[in-house]
């Protein structure tokens, strides 16, 4: 099947979402944080917008949920977007890790002591202190802004019962952040950084929201259905190919090999991915597999990939 357009989709996609819900009972929702333990384990939804913003929605597409680590390909685009790759990439760097998204092992073990990639936790974390602003109130708000701006929604706010469970509870997380501090790694306070990064872990959205942004990153940073120029093309791929080789966690060369697409899953449940030059698409099913990604979503993708020849491998 190798042309796919969006009625096709459309007819294949109920049953097939129906089919991959059944992985649900497989996997379990993210626990560390509380607040998230509390999301309908047995839910999966997705919303697919094509580039003259016709779109598709399957499942329980209307959940709403936080971004938690798909807010870090976004971090990434606007820090390079304040400083440039020179000074984004002496904090950061370009590998895969093959350790857990929480792991601080490489830290101490591989010198410089800077985290590998910009989309595991300790990357993330020192990702927030380049953020242009000045105070931690100031960066938080123009990371939701240019959210609100891919998304093509200004309503986008942060969900406070979900970033008050992860700040109560983030001793690794904290722990981390200070072992960077202490490597010269972030500037700023330490708790400031760490304000910066569950803010942004914590916005709330639907698959519709993710599709629209990941329909951005499929145009190159320009929005098709707008024409506007939102990310300058060179920072669109480098986050593309983080995406790509670190977006899933410690299962993106197995991602790869399955679905073949840039991807960015977060522990709520979310994957953001795409079609490049044609689809955009998000994702939520709360319920992980043991590395960490919506054991269902992963599954449905693998299906709709496959049986649309979507791999760009
Ligand atoms: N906020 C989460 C954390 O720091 C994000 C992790 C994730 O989605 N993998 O642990």
């Amino acid at each position: 099947m190798p042309r796919t357009d969006i009625e096709q989709i459309s007819t294949l996609l109920p049953a097939w979402v129906e089919s991959s819900k059944k992985q649900c009972i497989h996997g379990k929702t993210a626990s560390y944080i509380p607040e998230l333990s509390k999301a309908p384990i047995e839910a999966l939804g997705i919303h697919l917008i094509d580039s003259n913003g016709h779109s598709i929605s399957a499942g329980d597409s209307e959940l709403a949920f936080t971004m938690q680590s798909i807010s870090k390909v976004f971090t990434l685009i606007l820090a390079l977007m304040d400083n440039g790759e020179e000074v984004v990439f002496d904090k950061v760097g370009m590998e895969p890790t093959g350790d857990n998204f929480n792991s601080m092992l490489k830290l101490e073990l591989v010198q410089p002591g800077i985290p590998f990639n910009p989309l595991i936790n300790a990357g993330a974390i020192a990702i927030s202190s380049l953020i242009a602003g000045k105070d931690a109130n100031e960066k938080s708000q123009r990371v939701l802004r240019f959210i609100q701006l891919l998304s093509n929604n200004s309503s986008l706010s942060c969900d406070l019962d979900v970033y008050r469970s992860e700040s109560a509870t983030a001793n690794l997380n904290r722990s981390m952040a200070y072992f960077l501090k202490d490597n010269g790694v972030l500037q700023g306070q330490v708790e400031d950084v760490l304000d910066v990064y569950f803010r942004h872990c914590s916005i709330s959205v639907t698959c519709a929201d993710l599709a629209q942004m990941a329909l951005v990153l499929a145009h190159n940073g320009t929005n098709p259905l707008t024409g506007d120029k939102l990310i300058p093309r060179r920072y669109v791929q480098i986050a593309k190919t983080f995406m790509t080789t670190c977006g899933m966690y410690n299962a993106s060369g197995e991602f790869a090999i399955q679905v073949g697409l840039p991807a960015k899953s977060g522990v709520a449940g979310g994957i953001l991915t795409m079609v490049p030059g044609r689809y955009g698409i998000g994702l939520i099913g709360p319920s992980l597999n043991r590395k960490g990604n919506s054991i269902a979503g992963v599954n449905l993708l693998q299906t709709m990939s496959q049986q649309f020849d979507w791999s760009l491998f």
